[in-house]
């Protein structure tokens, strides 16, 4: 198996390439699994064949029984040399076998039903244990896979390829199998009549053969297409359903519509011209199978009128096999296109069960509640590619409970040592110790509930206040949500709302206000009572009022946690006992708020530009026209202002 490297991280174009046999032996590995019910359903489609044939005969007899009678011909060949007592009337032997006939059709019937909601159970219980399956990888999947920004894609191949996939089982090798048994049940059952007229009437069916190779050929390349093209349409969709706002915005809503509808439209061609292929060829097949007509006419025709071949058990029975076998050939068809839509769909759903699972944890993980002693970086460098650097040579140290504020330009890499502490990656350097033991040795469940992150933009549920507050404690109660929230400072505002904490949150929290939401997901980082508090720029998107209610939340919320504040607001950064600039992924300075304005003219201007302004939280770093030059003096001021919850 080709794993890593060619691994979907990381890469536009990403099939992972399976050879068919490969994907064959796996497909048939799915089979073994449900063999039960496999051999279930084909044991009544056989059952079926058999009641055909059975029902078939019947009509030859009677035929055969009528002709003696109304033409004085020789006495129909009874099956098995039962015959029907010899005091019976002619008309009570017709209606005997008709009665015959009847429950043979009715058999049929009941079997067909049978047959069909076994193959239908089957097929939905696959279909349920592979989307499982996907879902639960996708659970396991590291960021990286993520980044390559292919959650369309597997979209498609969770709801689509498993589609196709499970029609492997129902629709290819049950079907196979009955096929194969219909035609071999058959054949016996025409030797048995007559082994010159088998022959000459089946002599064409070597031809099937290669038709159909020929076919698979064909379409083969076309499944992988169509499913990729489905990626990009149903990407085209979620895209546009997640950046409505921008869309409309921006008005654009007629040019997207005309993306989606071309991305519709390449399917249906494509789609078209597979059908185009299907249409032409199953005729074809059917043609051929109807010329054995004519010579069933021709040379079996010369065979009754020479005696050696009765008319109903004989001429009328292979007329209906042959009519039954251009029916079976005809499926053929239909399998060889399932075939290859399978395995185009196969190869996709398998790149994803076997994706690895990047972040592991040691063979015997060690348990961990918190930070009791330190955290520290020893030289880590990570990047989210090979050769582009992110982090370099990092080196931090957090006594436990104690509070750092990391600062720095946009993209300087803030954001992503966060990451690198909850193992959304592991470092490509260096390493992350936990109280002086690397990450990969713990849990990876305790150090991801050790540590409450607070993104940036928040992501909420679309269910209501409380639920999204409780989503990693479900067990907690009202009163521990609510407890949460008023540390986020959130009560207030959930309270003024109409249903309260069972307020619905619209999709992505669109009801709600940048800082709302913020302080939301904030209550939702410490309903798990997490010893370590992780804020991503959590003051970055929201007005100074609010701002300054959630500086005074995290105020609260850090006492007796240790907190990594990333920020670049200087009022939430003076909050902190120590502050690290990271510039360009590399720490630049670390000290007291104080020290770093000698220490670091980044820290510096950053003061100058939001300290003293008479809108406090106004002026961002670098977008204000006109800074204010400050003396130290003044600026060591607004820092002991901005400080003064660490001096009580
Ligand atoms: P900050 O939070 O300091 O603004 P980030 O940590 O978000 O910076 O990003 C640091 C760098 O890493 C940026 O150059 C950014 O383009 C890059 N980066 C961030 N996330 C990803 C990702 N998922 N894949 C690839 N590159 C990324
Ligand atoms: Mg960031």
């Amino acid at each position: 198996m080709s794993v890593a490297e060619s691994g979907l991280m990381g890469q536009q174009k990403s099939e992972r390439s399976y050879s068919t046999g490969h994907l064959l032996v796996r497909l048939l590995g799915l089979a073994f699994r449900y063999r039960r019910a496999c051999v279930v359903v084909t044991v009544m489609h056989g059952v079926l064949v058999l009641l055909n044939l059975a029902t078939l005969g019947l009509t030859g007899l009677g035929i055969d029984f009528l002709q003696s009678q109304a033409l004085h011909g020789s006495a129909p060949r009874w099956p098995a040399g039962i015959a029907p007592p010899s005091g019976w009337s002619p008309l009570q032997v017709v209606l005997a076998l008709s009665g015959a006939v009847l429950a043979g059709a009715l058999a049929s019937a009941g079997v067909k039903y049978a047959a069909a909601i076994a193959s239908a159970a089957l097929s939905q219980r696959v279909l349920l244990q592979l989307r499982t399956d996907i879902y639960a990888r996708l659970q396991r999947l590291s960021f990286r896979f993520y980044d390559s920004g292919q959650s369309s894609s597997i979209i498609n191949r969770a709801a689509g390829d498993a589609n196709n996939v499970r029609a492997f089982l129902d629709g290819v090798l049950i079907r196979m199998l009955t096929v194969v048994l219909t035609l071999v049940l058959y054949f016996v059952y025409m030797l048995q009549v007559h082994v010159g007229l088998t022959l000459a009437c089946l002599a064409s069916t070597p031809l099937l053969w290669v038709g159909s190779v020929l076919f698979s050929r064909a379409v083969q390349p076309a499944y992988l297409r169509a499913s990729e093209l489905g990626d990009a349409m149903v990407r085209t969709l979620v895209e546009n359903l997640q950046g409505m706002q921008v869309v409309k915005a921006f008005a654009r809503t007629a040019e997207q519509a005309v993306k989606f509808q071309a991305a519709n439209e390449s399917i249906r061609s494509l789609k078209f011209s597979i059908f185009q292929r299907m249409s032409t060829f199953q005729p074809l097949m059917g043609l051929l199978t109807q010329l054995n007509m004519l010579i069933l006419i021709g040379y079996g025709g010369r065979l009754v009128i020479q005696g050696e071949l009765s008319l109903g058990s004989g001429l009328f029975v292979f007329a209906g096999l042959l009519q039954e076998f251009a029916a079976q050939v005809a499926h053929i068809t239909g399998i060889v296109n399932s075939v290859q839509s399978s395995l185009a769909s196969a190869g996709r759903v398998f790149e994803v069960l076997d994706e690895p699972e990047e972040i592991r944890e040691s063979g015997t993980p060690v348990r961990v509640r918190g930070v009791r002693d330190s955290l520290e970086f020893r030289g880590v460098s990570f990047g989210y590619v090979p050769d582009q650097p992110v982090l370099e040579d990092i080196s931090l140290k957090l006594r436990a409970g104690e509070c750092v504020a990391i600062t720095g330009p946009t993209g300087s890499g803030k954001s992503t040592l966060l990451m690198l502490l909850k193992r959304f990656y592991d470092p490509t350097g260096g390493e992350i110790l936990l109280d002086g033991r690397p990450l990969p040795d713990l849990c990876l469940a305790d150090v991801r509930a050790a540590a409450g992150l607070v993104f940036q933009d928040s992501f909420l549920f679309s269910s209501t206040i409380a639920e999204n507050i409780a989503f990693g404690a479900p067990e907690a109660d009202r009163e521990a949500v609510e407890r949460a929230a008023r540390s986020a400072s959130a009560h207030e505002f959930i309270s003024r709302l109409p249903a309260g904490y069972d307020s619905p949150v619209g999709e992505h929290g669109a009801n709600l206000s940048g800082g709302q939401r913020q302080r939301l997901a904030l209550a939702r980082a410490l309903i798990m009572q997490p010893s370590v508090l992780l804020l991503d720029d959590a003051t970055s998107a929201v007005d100074p009022e609010t701002e300054l209610e959630i500086r005074q939340a995290i105020e609260r919320v850090m006492r007796g946690r240790t907190t990594i504040l990333v920020s670049t607001r200087f009022s939430t950064l003076c909050q902190a006992d120590r502050v690290v600039v990271l510039q360009s992924g590399r720490i630049t300075a670390d000290g007291t708020p104080e020290q770093l304005l000698e220490r670091s003219t980044w820290f510096r201007r950053l003061a100058e530009l939001q300290s003293g302004a008479a809108d406090p939280a106004g002026a961002d770093t670098g977008e204000s026209g006109a800074p204010k030059t400050l003396s130290l003096t003044e600026l060591r001021g607004s820092v002991s202002a901005g400080s003064r919850r660490r001096a009580a």
